[in-house]
């Protein structure tokens, strides 16, 4: 995807700016990239001041992407060892790498088998999607487990922050299979609000103790839902809303971000310390 995406651009003119979008594609993200390309190279890549969404925004991976272009190190056969821990990697042709694959699930059965695409193939064929639709038409047919190609960026990014669990819209199933039907509503806005309480609500958790950050007007149920809201680079009308309510604004820039993680930690901190002074309910 990522040399595809380039390789167009570096295709259709020998040098200039183009405005294009992040190759790695985090849904729904999209941060808009404008790509430098000199003789045919591509030289530079920056955010896109006029991207209405990621406003010049580009994250670590975003500027990365550039490297992966004629990089030496970029895998092109596939690689396998025969243990972990020092055992070397070695290449080999596609067919063995299939038949290794095929000959590790058969024994162990479809339930304990991921598929997990990457995040490149989720992101290719953009509309359609519809290499990773096969991956995942395999994983519900054979009855292994779906991983979305997202868990590299959020997932990942998830384990990172410690989280435990995540809300989200739930699509029915029959059989393994995907119906295309909702199971509910879409979580979204005062939706987002309930199910944020039902979840509080089932585990025993004090709402008044509970944290909420959102950077849309979509959120305000649930920011007002929570003790602690933070307001997280706001689009205009929840900017609006948090300085009628005096709620806490983070603007996150670069030379920002130290700070409000400092912070962050420190309000953090100082609701634990609270909560310790809190009398215990009896029983
Ligand atoms: S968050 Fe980073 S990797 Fe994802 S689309 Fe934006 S710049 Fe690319």
């Amino acid at each position: 995807m990522i040399v595809a995406l380039f390789s167009n651009i570096m295709a259709s003119k020998d040098s200039g700016t183009f405005r294009t979008m992040c190759p790695m594609n985090c849904h729904p993200t999209l941060c808009g990239m404008l790509v430098q390309v000199t003789d045919g190279r591509v030289t530079r890549v920056k955010g896109d001041p006029e991207n209405p969404d990621s406003r010049g925004f580009l994250c670590t991976r975003g500027h990365a992407s550039r490297e992966i272009i004629d990089n030496p190190d970029r895998l092109l056969r596939p690689l396998v060892r025969d243990g972990r821990g020092d055992t070397p990697w070695h290449e080999t042709s596609w067919d063995e790498a299939l038949d290794r694959i095929a000959g590790t699930m058969r024994p162990v059965g479809p339930a304990a088998v991921g598929v997990w695409t990457g995040h490149g193939l989720a992101a290719s064929n953009y509309g359609t999607r519809i290499s990773s639709y096969l991956a995942r038409r395999f994983a519900n047919l054979s009855g292994a487990q779906w991983w979305s190609g997202t868990m590299i960026c959020w997932g990942l990014g998830a384990y990172g922050l410690g989280l435990t669990g995540a809300l989200g819209t739930h699509v029915e199933a029959v059989e393994g299979t995907y119906t295309g039907n909702l199971v509910g509503h879409v979580l979204h806005a005062e939706r987002k609000a309930v199910a944020a309480a039902e979840l509080a609500g089932s585990i025993g958790a004090d709402l008044a103790d509970c944290w909420a950050y959102s950077d849309s007007r979509n959120d305000i149920p649930l920011l007002e839902l929570v003790g602690h809201r933070i307001v997280v680079n706001p689009d205009a009308s929840l900017a609006r809303h948090a300085r009628e309510h005096d709620w806490p604004v983070l603007q996150l820039k670069t030379a920002s971000i130290k700070e409000a993680e400092k912070r962050v930690r420190r309000e953090a901190r100082a609701v634990k310390r609270e909560a310790r002074r809190k009398p215990k309910p009896a029983g």
